[in-house]
């Protein structure tokens, strides 16, 4: 495969005056506009210096003209490294230092501080795009002539490469090829059965690959249309679903639209699909979601190593609290921490290979090493296990595993039962130092709105009725939300800083 620019411009439709992207504003975008734009763009790169294998790094709010940036980078053949808008100064300086980008795109309010960042970091040409579409990027690619072509790339060169978010020691750069992205996103668009008729909600942030490769690709390589909003806001879908089919989110989105009133099964009479993924949805919120809406959201895996490694499917059931089968050309299969296959039904560490998998991490060959077993399977560090219908239930992530008196405690299964109980909104166990059992089962709980006033002596009793005692929280605490990044996931190291010291006194 080539670059995969020219695969998704071989899918964009025939007549390319169609509309391939609206906002809520009334902005409009033909196939035609993401071509020329884009190729004004890929001129102006070049002119900066930008030589195939280059990296284009962008901290960046989400915007039309990001995408235009991102395809520009793929035309003139660069390596798109797009930052999470969160991180601060020192944040940057790393990512910068360890890129080496030739190129810095950034918010028109940041270029100050950033030039000098950049700047140490080698990297001389410093652009900018605002939320707003302005900024130097266009102004200076405004006039240039779009007639670019497309730089050809092999297959195993570099498209993108995405900083992990980090949570063991320092964030590693992944390093995605053309065939990881191109191979992948068509697998999706076929198996989720993406056609020129959808119109896709797209709210999803576009420096991770949930928004930038799942969401974007599927609509591109479909011929499709998106309807592009900067951030998610329950409002603004409801608006938007009736002239929808298909939307992809991560959980906090749907527990976001089941609190709003107005998400009615009318209301989504037009959408064939809801995706979720990014973090594991609650079984309550699948269930809920199907008896206000009457959809069964098709809950997906993937992390930014895999791009997407399972998924429910589109016809066949779709299982609440699993993440389905492993896609087509994907091999998964569990096994013990030296790499052993386990039993089926065992749980263990999810391992995965095929054309998803990316190439390894940037300039650290030897954390690449450590996460690839000699046959090619990836160690995901995710803790799962595989049913006898070939259907893969994630229970956390290995680093989370709670090791409380020699005895190994999955949170997943003690935060199942805590949601059960009534009272209860959600809840994330974690393991704190304690000086008799090496590490103790703690369960931080969000209440239910308006729901009974559950004590901590309620969820240890309930806990006590239906696991063993080992796994039942020594403390409970009770908070008014989860911490939640913008991908939805449950910050638990931030918990477990917050608690840390709860048991230093203790006997
Ligand atoms: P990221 O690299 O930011 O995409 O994070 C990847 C991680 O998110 C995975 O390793 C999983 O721990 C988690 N994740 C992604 N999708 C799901 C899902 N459907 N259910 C549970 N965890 C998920």
């Amino acid at each position: 495969m080539t670059n995969i620019y020219t695969l998704l411009t071989e899918n964009f439709p025939a007549d390319r005056s169609q509309t391939v992207l609206e906002t809520p504003e009334g902005r409009t975008m033909s196939y035609a506009d993401f071509e020329a734009g884009s190729g004004r763009i890929a001129r102006l790169l070049m002119d900066c210096g930008v030589q195939p294998g280059d990296r284009v790094a962008a901290q960046i709010e989400k915007s039309p003209e990001a995408l235009l940036l991102y395809l520009a980078v793929l035309r003139c053949g660069g390596v798109y490294l797009p930052l999470n808008t969160a991180y601060k100064g020192g944040e940057v300086a790393y990512f910068l230092g360890d890129a080496e980008p030739r190129v810095l795109v950034c918010d028109p309010q940041a270029e100050g501080p950033l030039t000098e960042t950049a700047k140490q970091a080698g990297t001389e040409v410093v652009l900018t795009l605002g939320g707003d579409g302005a900024g130097s990027l266009i102004e200076r690619s405004r006039g240039l002539n779009p007639d670019v072509g497309v730089v050809a790339r092999e297959a195993d060169d570099l498209a993108a490469i995405l900083y992990t978010s980090g949570t063991t020691g320092r964030s590693k750069g992944a390093m995605l090829s053309h065939d990881n992205l191109g191979s992948n996103t068509l697998t999706l668009r076929d198996y989720w059965g993406f056609t020129a008729d959808d119109v896709l909600i797209h709210a999803l942030p576009i420096f991770h690959t949930h928004g930038l490769f799942v969401a974007t690709h599927c609509v591109l390589l479909s011929g499709a249309r998106m309807l592009f909003l900067n951030r998610f806001d329950a409002d603004t879908v409801i608006d938007l679903l009736p002239r929808a089919t298909a939307m992809m989110g991560v959980p906090t989105f749907y527990t976001r639209l089941l609190a709003n009133p107005r998400l009615t099964k009318e209301a989504c009479a037009g959408i064939r699909l809801f995706v979720s993924g990014s973090a594991p949805l609650l079984a309550d919120t699948f269930q809920e979601f199907e008896a206000r809406t009457g959809h069964r959201i098709l809950e997906r895996y993937g992390m930014t190593e895999t791009t997407m490694s399972t998924s429910n499917p589109l016809d066949g059931e779709r299982i609440a609290g699993t993440v389905g089968h492993p896609l087509p050309g994907v091999e998964a299969r569990i096994a013990d921490e030296q790499g052993n296959p386990l039993p089926q039904g065992e749980v263990g560490i999810l391992e995965v290979k095929g054309p998803n998998v990316f190439k390894g991490y940037w300039r650290n060959p030897e954390k690449t090493a450590e996460e690839f077993r000699p046959d090619g399977f990836f160690i995901t560090g995710d803790l799962a296990t595989i049913d006898a219908r070939g259907y893969v239930q994630i229970v956390g992530r290995s680093k989370d595993l709670i090791i409380s008196g020699g005895f190994n405690v999955y949170p997943k299964e003690v935060e199942l039962c805590i949601d059960g109980i009534e009272g209860v909104d959600e809840s994330a166990v974690i393991g704190l130092p304690h000086p008799d059992f090496g590490e103790a089962v703690v369960a931080v709980v969000k209440r239910q709105h308006g729901g009974p006033e559950v004590t901590a002596e309620a969820i240890q009793e309930s806990a006590k009725a239906e696991l063993a005692n080992f796994k039942v929280p020594k403390k409970v605490f009770f908070v008014d939300e989860l911490p939640r990044n913008t991908m939805g996931k449950v910050q638990k190291n931030a918990l477990r800083d917050r608690f840390k010291d709860s048991f230093s006194s203790a006997a």
